[in-house]
């Protein structure tokens, strides 16, 4: 099995927007605690949590380049955050950073996250326990539009919380209402578990919508009606690792029903122009 999984998917560039990874001396504790804390299903990591683990499974999967997101749970992790994530960046990881909605001075940091040279920032309405439209988020999106950042955020519901409206699709139209030049990404397809109301909210504006946690879960005919509404600029692959198997996300994908020309640009092209780089 070992020669098969080194077999090449694709002959497409691969980026992958939405992975996870951790500090290596924090993986070994970090992992096992959000493996316990999945509510609506079992949920396992299928790497360790550490950015070398993270590449190998880039490697095992045949993609090039991914998003780590960080995610602050408190205002005093974000200096550390940010400072960490510039440590990681390579040709091969862009690191997006977070910014807590009760820390102090969020343009000052998000200065700093973009003269770090870093291409994002990460914000996770049910980890910060605010809402993606709060008037703090407004904030850090418009010093982040100002820097030229593009901002992650996690949409619809989420495994490890009950229901809650704090990431809903219409908060998130109502954020991109409110700071129109941020380029920002709504993730797994713009709101997890919420695939109509994104298809009756979101299609058709300029968000970005990436896959993970998406495919085999929304339902095969609505997930290609958004694909084939949205703009197609605007769409992009992520897959959530750890917390799904990266060659197994990207052989889904591959086996959707678009053209090929759409698969390259969700592949690669598009995640391109979300961070900026050219190649
Ligand atoms: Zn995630």
């Amino acid at each position: 099995m070992a020669e098969l999984a080194s077999i090449k998917q694709t002959h497409f560039n691969v980026f992958d927007v939405h992975t996870h990874a951790f500090p290596d001396k924090l993986a070994a504790s970090a992992i096992p605690k959000l493996e316990a804390g999945a509510l609506w299903f079992p949920c396992r990591a299928y790497y360790d949590g550490t950015v070398g683990g993270l590449v190998a499974s880039m490697d095992r999967a045949g993609i090039r380049r991914a998003i780590v997101a960080s995610i602050a749970t408190r205002p005093e992790q974000v200096p550390k955050i940010t400072d960490w994530s510039a440590s990681v960046a390579s040709d091969r990881v862009v690191p997006f950073a977070s910014i807590h909605p009760d820390y102090a001075q969020p343009e000052a940091e998000v200065e700093r996250i973009a003269a770090a040279g870093l291409r994002g920032i990460k914000f996770h309405p049910y980890y910060a326990e605010c809402p993606v439209d709060d008037p703090r988020v407004i904030r850090i999106a418009r010093a982040a539009a100002a820097a030229g950042l593009a901002m992650l955020f996690h949409a619809g519901y989420d495994l490890a919380y009950e229901k809650d409206e704090c990431a809903s699709p219409r908060r998130v139209r109502r954020l991109h209402e409110a700071v129109p030049d941020l380029r920002m990404v709504a993730a797994h397809t713009g709101g997890w578990e919420r695939w109509q109301e994104v298809y009756e909210t979101l299609v058709g504006l300029p968000i970005y919508l990436e896959t993970s946690f998406t495919l085999g879960r929304c339902p095969e005919e609505l997930l290609l009606k958004i694909l084939a509404k949205h703009p197609p600029e605007y769409l992009l692959f992520g897959t959530d690792g750890p917390w799904t198997d990266q060659r197994e996300e990207l052989r889904k994908f591959l086996a959707l029903a678009i053209d090929e020309g759409l698969k390259r640009r969700i592949l690669w092209e598009n995640a391109l122009r979300l961070v900026k780089l050219t190649a």
